[in-house]
């Protein structure tokens, strides 16, 4: 095992990490329901579902069937001229269950948010106002690590000084406030206006902003963008790789308000966690804007991701998930309401299936981390804030332990 670490450190660059390595990751050997096992024999409860991905849990017998079984047609075959049932069926259902009728399957939530900026560009370009090219987003926000959605990042939090004079320069509204704000409407409408000749889209995600900080906002905020986009002739993309598939309490956040965009990104929890697939979806007017899309990765509409994406939204919508998310929330509530009496805390919220403990300080994240182990639970913090979405399968029992040691966390760590 410290043979193994010790390669990990001089090999394996880790998220956001230097090289060598500096902090000692855990090694897991396997993971089955709400747990991952350690080398050495240790249990977690993981309180992250793997960055929100791993929804039913590990080792799942319907997605793991699902995924077996799709080895044994055939892993991978270009998309390129070629197609498939796993791919057709999966866009089709996500077409149905998002009133936007075409989708492209991208591999990984960076690169659907890529294909969704240059899907607006094009559209703009190929219908005669190729003035049209640049992004408003509110701060806070995270759209993933490649190029353009580094752009459009929260411009500390993403780091933009870094990049300055080469990241291209959107426009950046302030934070969205908690709750409804005219002066807020007020704000977007006046950046809008002002820049609606050469603005192609705004690009948020919907009521959850996640790892930008954590925050929560109003829904009417949506609904406020889709009338201010209109009334601009803007397109409207939301970003929901981390809040797709129920995670805050409706199908899609943006249910939350009854808005649909013009474009879509969903990743993540698409394929239940189990392997690397992303969608961005479109309505008509763009597609038929757009003689051919300037986009085809390798392992575009990949077999077995699909295949185990369908398995992953046969599961979900089989069940009563709103009454499991539900259930997690009232738990989260419940188990997290004592952090607010803590010194140094300064915010506890939750909304569906997340929980959010924000400090007034950056989080020791080895302390934290140790601390959360010994209670029994993975959580990764980062800056202020201590945070879990759990999978929807976490039981009661479990679902105490994380809140235990979330405040735990966040008083010791
Ligand atoms: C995680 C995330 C991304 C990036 O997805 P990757 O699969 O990590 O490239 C983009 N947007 C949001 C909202 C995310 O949460």
């Amino acid at each position: 095992m410290s043979e193994l670490l010790e390669l990990d450190r001089e090999h394996v660059w880790h998220p956001y990490s230097p090289m060598p390595g500096t902090s000692r990751p855990l090694l897991v050997e396997s993971a089955r329901g709400v747990r991952l096992q350690l080398a050495g024999g240790t249990e977690l409860v993981d309180g992250m579902s793997s960055w929100w991905a791993a929804i039913h849990g590990y080792r799942h017998p319907v997605l793991d069937r699902a995924v077996r079984e799709q080895v044994d047609r055939m892993s991978h075959v270009m998309f390129g001229g070629l197609t498939h049932e796993p791919a057709i069926r999966l866009a089709t259902r996500l077409a149905g269950l998002t009133s936007l009728p075409h989708v492209f399957l991208a591999d990984s939530g960076s690169v659907s948010v890529e294909v969704a900026i240059k899907m607006c560009l094009q559209y703009w370009r190929c219908t005669g106002q190729p003035a049209k090219r640049r992004l408003l987003t509110w701060r806070g926000g995270y759209h993933g690590d490649t190029w353009h959605p580094m752009s459009v990042c929260d411009p500390e939090g993403g780091m933009h000084h870094l990049w300055r004079g080469v990241l291209p320069e959107q426009i950046h509204a302030d934070a969205p406030p908690t709750e409804h704000r005219g002066s807020y409407v007020d704000h977007l409408a006046g950046l809008i206006a002002e820049h609606a000749a050469e603005l192609a889209a705004v690009i948020v995600e919907p009521v959850v902003q996640g790892a930008g900080g954590m925050r929560f906002h109003s829904p009417r905020y949506l609904r406020d963008l889709r009338e201010l986009c209109d009334e601009h002739d803007v397109l409207l993309i939301f970003d929901e790789i981390a809040t797709g598939f129920g995670r805050t309490g409706e199908l899609f956040a943006a249910d939350h308000a009854g808005v649909r965009p013009d474009v879509l990104c969903l990743g993540k929890a698409l394929t239940g966690g189990y392997l690397t697939m992303a969608a961005t979806l479109c309505t008509g007017r763009i597609a038929a804007g757009i003689p051919a899309l300037a986009h085809g990765p390798t392992f575009m509409g990949n077999p077995l991701a699909a295949a185990v994406a369908n398995a992953s939204l046969d599961v979900l919508l089989d069940q009563d998930w709103r009454g499991e998310v539900k259930r997690i929330e009232a738990a989260l509530r419940t188990g997290l309401e004592p952090a607010r009496g803590l010194p140094g805390v300064v915010d506890v919220r939750v909304l569906g299936a997340i929980g959010v403990v924000q400090l007034g300080r950056q989080v020791d994240l080895a302390r934290a981390t140790e601390v959360a182990v010994r209670h029994g639970v993975w959580l990764r913090p980062f800056r202020d804030l201590i945070y879990t979405m759990p999978p929807y399968i976490t039981g009661d029992d479990d679902l105490a332990r994380i809140t235990a040691a979330v405040i735990a966390a966040a008083q010791e760590g």
